[in-house]
């Protein structure tokens, strides 16, 4: 089965170990059952993950949620306000929950995707669903089902396709297993976390081991990614040098041809983000050896799209 709506047949194949891509909010994810530590090791496999890199569990609601992981008042309240939705939190893991899917961390990443069709998967085979982006591992991730079938395709049992993802991003990772510490800048920016928990530390280098998949060198579009300060910096040394081979990722206006690709023209965050990794695929599919990007104003979304073109440029 190659990419399918029919969701019957995503929820037997996952029942029966199979992997299956599936569509969030964030990115397509590839999708096993997270209790079937055979499945799960054919989702490492399949991806080229390195196995130190946890998985992210999917489920449906907070009563599913308690069978992962234990949850704690603060998770609870922000489970209760920003899911279903990009939102990940890192909790004490249950014995129910293979070492593989972990790392071997005695913590779970938990997450509830928004997103009808995953959301159904879920409830109508009652798993629990490891994802991971579904792209090979340190490349770009992917927001539609073809993108899924571009990378993937073949390695895997179905692509359920549900869209284009409407956030662009992946979730925004909360460790709440101790002081509460964000290991990855995401889908929900950090001002609508930071009124419900005070100041937030933000720890998303490769150093820290609590977050072991947060390699600073990730997401590359197969393309030399430059990244400028600010977008005044990038149109000056676009128009210095020869820039036959560049392909540019720009947010509103200043550049216009077959070589740029605009994240907004109104200069819309939400856009932009839901934008970010179609624009480094389609520059790097038109042949350009280097891709040039702008940093954004660090704040909301701006932040967690910087950190991607960092990684993206490392
Ligand atoms: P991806 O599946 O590509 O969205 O990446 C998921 C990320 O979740 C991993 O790279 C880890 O950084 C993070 N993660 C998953 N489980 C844990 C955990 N138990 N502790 C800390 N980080 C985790
Ligand atoms: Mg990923």
């Amino acid at each position: 089965m190659a990419i399918t709506t029919d969701i019957d047949g995503a929820v037997q194949l996952l029942q029966n170990s199979g992997l299956v891509a599936l569509p969030t909010e964030t990115v397509y994810g590839l999708g096993a059952n997270a209790m079937d530590a055979i499945a799960i090791a054919k989702v490492f496999k399949t991806k080229n993950r390195p196995s130190f890199d946890p998985l992210i569990v999917h489920v449906a609601s907070i009563d599913q949620a308690h069978k992962v992981a234990e949850l704690n008042e603060a998770a609870l309240e922000l489970f209760e306000r920003f899911s279903p939705g990009p939102l990940t939190l890192v909790l004490p893991k249950k014995d129910s929950v293979p070492d593989i899917v972990t790392s071997g961390h005695s913590t779970v990443a938990i997450r509830i995707p928004d997103h009808p069709m995953t959301l159904k998967v879920i409830r109508k085979s009652h798993l629990c669903i490891a994802a991971p982006s579904a792209n090979p591992f340190g490349y770009t991730s992917p927001t539609t089902a073809a993108h899924v079938q571009e990378q993937l395709g073949g390695k895997i049992d179905a692509i359920l396709d549900g869209g284009p993802c409407g956030v662009g991003l992946e979730s925004t990772i909360l460790d709440l297993s101790g002081v509460p510490r964000v290991l990855r800048l995401g889908g929900l920016a950090l001002e609508e976390l930071e009124p419900v928990l005070g100041i937030l530390e933000v720890q998303t280098s490769s150093s820290n081991p609590n977050a072991p998949g947060m390699l600073s060198a990730h997401y590359n579009p197969g393309a030399r990614v430059r990244l400028f300060s600010n977008k005044k910096e990038l149109i000056d040394s676009y128009y210095a040098v020869d820039n036959s081979k560049t392909g540019v990722l720009i947010m509103g206006q200043g550049l216009e041809g077959l070589a740029i690709f605009n994240l907004s023209e109104s200069e819309n965050i939400i856009e932009a983000a839901s934008r970010l990794f179609t624009g480094l695929r389609i520059l790097s599919a038109k042949g350009y050896t280097e891709i040039w990007a702008h940093k954004l104003p660090d704040k909301g979304l701006g932040r967690a799209i910087n950190d991607r073109l960092i990684r993206a440029a490392n």
